[in-house]
């Protein structure tokens, strides 16, 4: 199941997320174990969310399906209108991560469903 960016529309697979994307961070690797097993941040200052910002992820909420950027993000902005799209479609991942925070099945799906950006 592959879950779409909401910023740049680049598809990614949910597995892949949560069980490889981790190991391109710069993470201890027990650090990255626990990240692996739990499949989300232990919260807003987990320091993986720190490693994971710096391989160019950026999460709404603490579940790694949640992201909001990724590495294929463009670094410059492709336009206002794009941005304007991409922020509104930003704050849905962030709503829809805030109430299924708790059911990583249900959050895959629904993200999964809304499909890519513009
Ligand atoms: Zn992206």
């Amino acid at each position: 199941m592959d879950i779409q960016c909401p910023t740049c529309g680049e598809p990614w697979d949910m597995v892949h997320l949560l069980e490889d994307e981790p190991y391109e961070w710069d993470l201890h690797p027990v650090a990255r174990l626990e990240l692996t097993e739990r499949g989300r941040f232990t919260g807003p200052a987990d320091p993986a969310r720190e490693a994971a910002k710096a391989a160019g992820w950026e999460f709404a909420g603490d579940s790694l399906l949640s992201f909001v950027r990724c590495p294929a993000c463009p670094k410059e902005s492709p336009g206002i209108l794009h941005e304007m799209v991409a922020k509104e479609r930003r704050e849905r991942v962030a709503a829809i991560a805030s109430v299924l925070d708790d059911d990583p099945d249900g959050l895959a799906s629904v993200l999964s469903d809304m499909g890519g950006a513009p």
